[in-house]
């Protein structure tokens, strides 16, 4: 069965797009753990990020790259800090969050944010318009 990225990349399941190519796509993460907080896929749906061929997973982080730096001038932030975890969804993907200090990065579901869907839409233009 599809993985739900798999589903939100076919567009049956709606997202916050902030971009994608032939073979990435980056979108926000439903349950911030800070505003601007970025997911990366790749479109190719696999479990584990290290068992892509490595042009194709090193295409995956020039995509990052690209969505990194266009959320460093959206988001008032430090840094973009970068984790992959991946145990909540088994289709391999890069967190990107706008950071102040370390404790930001933070993934214990209680901390996480719901954000009103206005405020994800704006977040998600401001990112876009940066790119
Ligand atoms: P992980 O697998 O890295 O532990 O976490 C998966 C991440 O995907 C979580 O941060 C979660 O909030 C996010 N997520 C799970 N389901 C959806 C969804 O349907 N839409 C979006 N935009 N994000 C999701």
């Amino acid at each position: 069965m599809a993985s739900i990225f798999s589903r939100i990349i076919a567009g049956e399941i709606p997202c916050y797009k902030i971009a994608e190519d032939e073979n990435y796509f980056a979108f926000l993460d439903i349950n911030p753990v800070q505003k601007g907080h970025t997911l990366v896929i790749p479109k190719d749906e696999k479990d584990y990020i290290f068992d892509y061929d490595p042009e194709y997973y090193a295409g995956l982080w020039k995509f990052a790259m690209k969505i990194a730096k266009a959320q460093k001038k959206a988001i008032p932030c430090k840094k973009i800090g970068v984790a992959v975890i991946g145990l909540e969804v088994p289709h391999a993907h890069i967190h990107l969050v706008p950071m102040n200090r370390e404790g930001d990065l933070d993934f214990d579901s209680a901390k996480k944010l719901t954000l009103p869907a206005e405020e994800m839409q704006q977040i998600a233009d401001k990112i876009v318009k940066e790119l």
